[in-house]
């Protein structure tokens, strides 16, 4: 897990499922080349990068997994077939097959719940202290996916919320140049979804995802541009949610 901004003063919690492709020692490469690790079915490609400058740029507090996905997916209920996936697009992971439930229960009480308790502690300080909190998901997707080209350069992701993901497709939109996704390339689901069923939608607060294209993102200067972009739309949500009486004037 890594945290940044700890004491950030934003109202903007982020927290990144898939920010990094560690796998533990004892777990070899899962039987995998190399390459599947560059590859986004181990991480979210270019995304630790935009968070960190995110987090910085907005003085919010980052809550990241450093884990890869492969190993367990942290934005899957535990025990759905895509939380340890034995297959990833048209991958299999070797290293996934034949899983004893002791084995799945050590990756889930090693790196899932650890992740979870510690976003779920957070919220639970900040709504104690009454700090107001709006929780973002930070993802990229794929460019081709299935040998199907996407057209969105960013898309939110959202479900229950009727708060915040109107105003973020709005300030994007705004934007003029960008293509964006209306829950796209993802919906959000209780059987797809953890992070925000469980930490936005139970807890009450707004909260959406955002998905990047991830080759808008692969270099550092992409990030960096990204997360300004990003850092300068989010601080006119947070002016339009003050507006509205959402958060505190
Ligand atoms: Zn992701």
């Amino acid at each position: 897990m890594l945290e940044d901004h700890t004491a950030g003063r934003s109202p903007f919690l982020l927290t990144c499922d898939h920010y990094g492709r560690i796998i533990p020692r004892a777990l070899g490469d899962l039987g995998l080349p190399t390459s599947e690790f560059e590859r986004h079915i181990a991480w979210d490609v270019g995304i630790a990068g935009v968070a960190n400058a995110l987090s910085k740029l907005l003085d919010a507090h980052l809550i990241a997994q450093r884990y890869s996905r492969l190993v367990i997916d942290c934005n899957r209920p535990p025990g759905a077939p895509s939380s340890i996936p034995r297959l990833s697009e048209a991958t299999a992971i070797p290293g996934n097959e034949d899983l004893t439930r002791d084995a799945a229960a050590a990756r889930r009480g090693a790196i899932f719940e650890p992740y979870h308790r510690r976003i779920d502690e957070v919220i639970g300080r900040r709504l104690r202290d009454n700090i107001p909190t709006v929780l973002v998901a930070l993802h990229s997707f794929t460019p081709v996916y299935g040998g199907v080209a996407r057209p969105w350069h960013i898309g939110t992701l959202y479900h229950r919320d009727t708060r915040l993901p109107p105003l973020l497709l709005e300030y994007l939109r705004a934007e003029g140049d960008l293509v964006v996704g209306d829950n796209e390339p993802y919906a959000v689901s209780e059987d797809s979804d953890y992070t925000i069923p469980v930490h936005g939608e139970k807890r009450g607060l707004m909260n959406s995802g955002i998905e990047i294209r991830q080759d808008l993102i692969a270099d550092p200067a992409g990030q960096q541009q990204w997360a300004e972009r990003l850092a300068r739309i989010f601080g006119e949500i947070e002016t339009a949610l003050r507006a509205q009486g959402l958060l505190p004037g």
